[in-house]
């Protein structure tokens, strides 16, 4: 028998049920049936038999707390998850199981063969050899991003409550809707949570312990034009296309995602769309260094500037907004929260996975809230689409992770 009897059956449960976030909706949850998934993990939670199950009053994360069953003062850890699917098909989710994967084969995912996994394709496949293996039937995603961390993070409260003999302080469970529109953090409320530090179990493969994410900024370009006929438009047209080509043209133009890797940051154009009359450039502004990025923003502000005074009017409008900040400013004032991991993972024979994201998670801006929390892994590769796959084995070691960063702490209490 499996050692976490309910860790897979309630992924697959989970997984079936359609939870896409909505990036157009105003509500909290972007969807119904968010709302409805959350309910149902209300149920559940109740069910395993752990206290404090409720939904917060900002309608969006489902709470839970696993009492402490020592008497020594040990942190309150907090574990997260977030139970919406990225911006994929994910109407009737159908998970195929491939059992004692070799780890050279290549996979079918439809009946055609149209959609396969191949290991030349996707290389990780490689380090799944003898495990067995979640993927889709081609036409959705699974969802492992991030169902995986809820069901693990819910198994590892299972066990610990089935066994009273691995001592452990107070855990708090929280899984919230909407990481995958980047809404949802910002209805987690820290004082009603509870914990001391706290883990987000989002990560990819075995091993993954992130905490350093990207500094992030939407930058949004309005350009406004001087539209007369072309044939009597020397020195009275302004061609806004032609100015938003100037704009991008000023960027430094090897600060894109194309070009960048590990630490170095970007200006990523993401939409365009003109005419004489007018333009509008959409951009995200990305790097993992504060100082750079203030610098980007700044330079990004200038090349309007630039612009404005070449034209001596006001044709270029900027407007950036801050998205969320690298948790490792919050982090590092205090790295306990990354150290207690590391040895989880050490103890468990897992080689840490340190990288900095190209990214953020929901811990990005919880940890600006006050809650340090770094991101472990939960098991799943090629998230957000139909080449998602999760292998059991690596859930349930996320699972080890969980109740022996539980158990650690309290040892070290
Ligand atoms: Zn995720």
């Amino acid at each position: 028998m499996a050692k976490y009897e309910n860790l897979i059956p309630r992924f697959l449960k989970y997984v079936k049920i359609n939870t896409r976030s909505n990036p157009n909706s105003g509500t909290i949850p972007s969807t119904p049936q968010l709302t409805e998934f959350a309910e149902g993990l209300v149920k559940d939670l109740k069910e395993i038999g752990l206290d404090n199950v409720h939904i917060n009053k900002q309608c969006a994360y489902v709470y839970a707390t696993l009492p402490a069953n020592t008497d020594k003062q040990v942190k309150k850890i907090g574990f997260i998850s977030h139970f919406d699917t990225a911006d994929f098909n994910s109407e009737n989710i159908n998970p195929q199981f491939v059992e004692n994967y070799d780890g050279k084969s290549v996979i079918k995912l439809d009946d055609s063969g149209k959609y396969t996994l191949d290991p030349a394709v996707f290389p990780n496949l490689k380090n799944y050899q003898g495990h067995t293996l979640i993927t889709t039937d081609g036409s959705t995603l699974l969802g492992a991003d991030d169902k995986s961390g809820v069901a693990e993070i819910m198994a590892a409260a299972e066990y610990l409550l089935a066994h009273p003999e691995i001592k452990h302080g107070e855990i708090e469970i929280g899984l919230g809707p909407d990481e995958e529109i980047g809404s949802g953090a910002d209805h987690f409320d820290v004082k009603d949570f509870g914990a001391d530090i706290a883990y987000t179990v989002d990560g990819g493969p075995l091993g993954q312990l992130e905490y350093e994410t990207f500094n992030a900024a939407d930058a949004q370009v309005e350009i406004t034009g001087t539209n007369v006929h072309p044939a009597e438009a020397k020195g009275v047209m302004v061609n806004a296309s032609q100015v938003a080509m100037d704009f991008h043209a000023a960027l430094p133009e090897h600060d894109r995602p194309e070009h960048t890797e590990g630490r170095e940051g970007f200006f990523h154009l993401y939409s365009m769309n003109g005419t004489v009359d007018s333009a509008h450039l959409s951009y995200i502004i990305r790097d993992h260094d504060r100082q750079i990025f203030e610098d980007r923003k700044k330079l990004f502000q200038g090349v309007a500037d630039q612009l404005n005074k070449e034209y001596g009017s006001d044709r270029v409008q900027v407007t950036i907004k801050d998205q969320y900040y690298n948790m490792r400013e919050v982090i590092e004032k205090d790295m306990t929260v990354v150290d207690l991991a590391k040895e989880a993972l050490e103890e468990l024979n897992i080689k840490p996975l340190i990288f900095p994201v190209r990214g953020g998670t929901d811990g990005s801006k919880i940890s600006y809230l006050g809650l340090p929390t770094p991101n472990l892994f939960a098991g799943g590769e090629n998230m957000h689409g139909r080449f998602e796959y999760v292998s059991e084995q690596t859930m349930e070691q996320a699972t080890d992770v969980v109740i022996k960063i539980a158990e650690l702490a309290e040892q070290q209490a």
